[in-house]
């Protein structure tokens, strides 16, 4: 069951649409180029995680895209309405749900974006994958780490629809029998999976370190290493921003990939080779992270 409500200029709280229905225009450019943006968000016992973030996210993707997208109170009231509704809902005792946010270009031709919220129950996968972790490949993503500068209008650092990519990578991998991704680039540093940023723990003479990527290296800064790196900095933990490359993961203490609806998942192996894992640090971790809002 899907709740889906439009942000539409004439309905201040949004306007409710049947997602068993068709609801847009197949001109849609968000449908027939990708044309668009969105965020993905995880709303636990009713409360939306890192809100703030995501709109603000959401707001320089769109400016990147020259998007002229709703303001951040109308996406709140669209989110509220969205919620209400599901609780109405037979799913409503579900713990999680997930709220994802787009903005398209519009049908072709019509002078307005077209913006809705979702709300639906998140994939099993997500649970399991936090529990039992992941296989993952690593894949030439065919760019230098330089990329994002150089070249502004591949949109690296923007959550863009584009994703037909991002969706191949796994698919690849998941016919190789891994579970997921990590893109490098092709200079040699370690970029983010296809939907996660990674993360590494070193652990040193009683210190204990929190790796993850440069943020200018055309990947898209996550909202939950963000959290995470500030409520593990107030934890005693050390910070640190790359640049990283393959041996770093594969002598790292543990390597997890790490996303709004999904959290931590443990990385067990790259390439089919296992590395370290640490059920202690993934608990550490998974607690910080619950106290997050
Ligand atoms: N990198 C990419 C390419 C993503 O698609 C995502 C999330 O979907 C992330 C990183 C993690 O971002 P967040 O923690 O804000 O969910």
């Amino acid at each position: 069951m899907t709740v889906l409500v439009f942000l539409d200029p004439g309905s201040e709280h949004g306007r409710i649409a049947d997602a068993t229905r068709p609801q847009l225009m197949a001109t849609d450019l968000g449908a027939t180029r990708g044309d668009g943006i969105f965020e993905s968000l995880l709303v636990i016992h009713g409360t939306p995680r890192k809100l703030q973030a995501h709109l603000d996210r959401l707001d320089v993707s769109a400016r990147a895209m020259h998007l002229d997208i709703p303001d951040q109170h109308a996406w709140r009231r669209a989110i509220t309405t969205a919620l209400t509704e599901f609780a109405a809902t037979e799913q409503a005792d579900a713990p999680e749900v997930v709220l994802k946010l787009i903005t398209t270009r519009g049908a072709e031709g019509a002078a307005a974006p077209t913006s809705w919220v979702s709300a639906f129950l998140p994939p099993a996968t997500s649970q399991a994958q936090r529990e039992t972790g992941i296989a993952v490949l690593l894949l030439d993503r065919g760019y230098d780490s330089t990329i994002a500068e150089r070249a502004p209008w591949l949109l690296q650092g923007a959550k863009t629809l584009s994703y037909a990519v991002n969706m191949a990578a796994i698919r690849y991998a998941k016919d190789q029998g891994a579970d997921d991704v990590i893109f490098t680039s092709s200079d040699g540093k370690v970029l983010e999976g296809p939907t996660s940023t990674v993360l590494i723990a070193r652990q040193r003479e009683g210190v204990k370190e929190l790796l993850t990527p440069r943020r200018d290296s055309g990947i898209l800064p996550g909202t939950t290493q963000g959290a995470l790196f500030s409520a593990a900095e107030e934890a005693g933990w050390k910070l640190g921003y790359g640049p990283l490359e393959p041996d770093d993961l594969k002598t790292a203490d543990a390597v997890w990939l790490i996303s709004s609806i999904r959290l931590l998942a443990p990385v067990n192996s790259i390439d089919g080779n296992p590395i370290s894992t640490s059920p202690a640090l993934t608990f550490e971790l998974t607690t910080l992270l619950e106290n997050i809002v």
